[in-house]
């Protein structure tokens, strides 16, 4: 009975940082909306080191970010990696030179638990409903839209929510990502296993790096040391899937015996114990973590943060992409509501502008690992790009070819394994002059093409959100694409 329905705007499912950002501007925008989360938060989840445009980007326009910044979060300035032909760790920092850090270019390591609560508090704080412990079942249809969604209380009791739009940010755990169409394709690469549990006392890098994450590849695969607090550190080994055995068994023992293959993560750990207690005295696993759906929305749909794609958490783009997404979608949202563009224009740049942020990511971070020297290595051997890769290379041209010709320029397989070669060799070029060089001049890093590509439109949400109107208008990203409003949270007509 459609007298009877409950109606929203907007329903959200899941309340992570993807699902948290959307309510949020959709919310300011005085539309109604509801997110049904499955547990009760503070909630554990992995994925704790950030970016700057996140923070000071997205965080920014929803206005969380003042409160961010008093919660006592690590500040990160940048990564430190033990990676690649250099036997010495070097440091990738977030601006120029270490010495000239602006008020703009760090990020956060986070506790996610006080994190993602952070988020969604200031949703509710902005007008977003929130239910917990419901369990989103299935997403409702009519006429070939999707109108609402069904979940089970907590009470078992199985109910339906009606809405415009659904929007599923429930993670890779997602049951309803399959209902938008297409298929969810897994990455070959970057088919990896990781294993991770948490430690106080761990040592610290000097400063001004001690708030970095240490990325240090081994003969298996690299770990993460991600510094939560003075004290606590995060520490995970990634290994490959055909390595499996490696975290089979007692997990304990499992990281020990990596960790002692690991000299740095070693010498880091040598006077710290293992959390057994809380939230962090559990070890985890993670598996086969990268993949994308091949179809981002259909009409009343649409998937973001990790329910549409992941790949690799190496240079924390997890949050970046849930949260970029979030901001996507919720312009096209925005706009479709204020009657500004219709439903498929709006849609279509938001899976466009996804699907190429994806793919500068997924480029990057193939010519990160191809760089790494340790040809020895089944897990690095593994790593190098060549021909023989031959339908993730034909994955990647299908990812990012059909949204982003000019950019890409790629035809087939042979053309983009040309490509990610010519340009991880510039990139480890860039980095051995990095780390050869005493000043930490980043220039010549931020020049290469993958690194550019990776940062620049986290600069340019970063500098909307902090400049507005003064940043001049905003240029169609595709050709007779969308453009930003000058607040950032709408779409609107590019100029013919
Ligand atoms: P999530 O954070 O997964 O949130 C989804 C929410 O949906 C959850 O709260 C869940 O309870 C809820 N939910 C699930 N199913 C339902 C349902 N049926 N009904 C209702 N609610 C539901 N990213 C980084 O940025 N930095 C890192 O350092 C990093 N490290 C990582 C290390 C590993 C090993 C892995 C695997 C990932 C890492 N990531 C990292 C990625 C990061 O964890 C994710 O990208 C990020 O959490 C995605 O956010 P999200 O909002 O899309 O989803």
């Amino acid at each position: 009975n459609a007298a009877t329905r409950e109606t929203f705007d907007v329903v959200v499912v899941g309340g992570g940082p993807g699902g948290a950002t959307l309510a949020t501007l959709v919310a300011m925008r005085g539309h109604r909306v509801l997110v049904l989360e499955k547990e009760t938060f503070p909630r554990y989840q992995i994925g704790e080191s950030l970016l700057p445009s996140t923070v000071h980007g997205i965080c920014t326009m929803t206005g969380v970010a003042e409160e961010l910044a008093k919660a006592g979060f690590t500040r990160k300035q940048g990564g430190t990696f033990r990676w690649g032909a250099n036997t010495e760790p070097w440091t990738f920092s977030f601006s120029v030179s270490p010495k000239m850090a602006g008020a703009t270019s760090f990020a956060y390591q986070v506790e996610r638990s006080k994190f993602d609560k952070i988020l969604l508090d200031h949703a509710v704080s902005k007008g977003a409903q929130v239910r917990f412990q419901v369990s989103v079942t299935d997403v409702i249809e009519e006429d070939d839209r999707v109108t609402g969604v069904s979940y089970r209380d907590a009470d078992g009791a199985v109910r339906e929510v009606y809405a415009k739009f659904v929007v599923d940010a429930s993670g890779n755990g997602s049951r309803i990502h399959q209902r938008v169409g297409g298929t969810r394709e897994y990455s070959e690469f970057f088919r990896s296993l990781a294993l991770f549990g948490y430690f106080e006392g761990g040592k610290r890098l000097p400063a001004p790096n001690s708030g970095n994450i240490l990325s240090v590849a081994f003969g298996s695969g690299w770990f993460w040391y991600i510094p939560l607090s003075p004290t606590l550190t995060s520490v995970g080994a990634v290994v490959r899937r055909e390595n499996a055995d490696k975290i089979q068994g007692d997990p304990e023992q499992a990281l020990k015996a990596l960790i002692a293959e690991c000299p740095l993560i070693t010498e880091y750990l040598a006077g710290a114990t293992r959390v057994t207690e809380g939230q962090y005295g559990r070890m985890r696993t993670r598996k086969d973590y990268s993949y994308h759906q091949t179809t981002f929305w259909r009409p009343g749909l649409a998937l973001i943060g990790d329910a549409a794609c992941f790949v690799d958490p190496v240079f924390s783009s997890g949050v970046h992409l849930a949260t970029y997404s979030a901001l996507l979608a919720a312009r096209s949202i925005n706009s479709v509501l204020a009657g500004l563009v219709p439903e498929d224009a709006a849609f279509t740049e938001f899976e466009a502008r996804y699907r190429r942020e994806y793919g500068v990511f997924y480029e990057f971070l193939m010519s990160f690992y191809d760089m790494h020297a340790d040809e020895d290595s089944y897990f690095w051997s593994a790593k190098k790009v060549t021909r023989n890769q031959h339908t993730e290379l034909e994955s990647f041209v299908e990812l990012v070819g059909g949204v982003s010709a000019a950019e890409f320029d790629l035809t087939d397989a042979e053309s983009a394994a040309v490509r990610l070669k010519s340009r991880s060799s510039e990139f480890a070029t860039a980095v051995d002059t990095l780390a050869a060089d005493a000043d930490q001049n980043m220039v010549p890093l931020f020049r290469s093409q993958v690194v550019r590509q990776a940062m620049h439109e986290g600069a340019q949400v970063q500098s909307r959100a902090l400049l507005g109107a003064d940043l001049g208008e905003d240029h169609p990203m595709f050709p007779g694409g969308l453009v930003t409003s000058d607040d950032g949270m709408l779409w609107l007509p590019g100029t013919a």
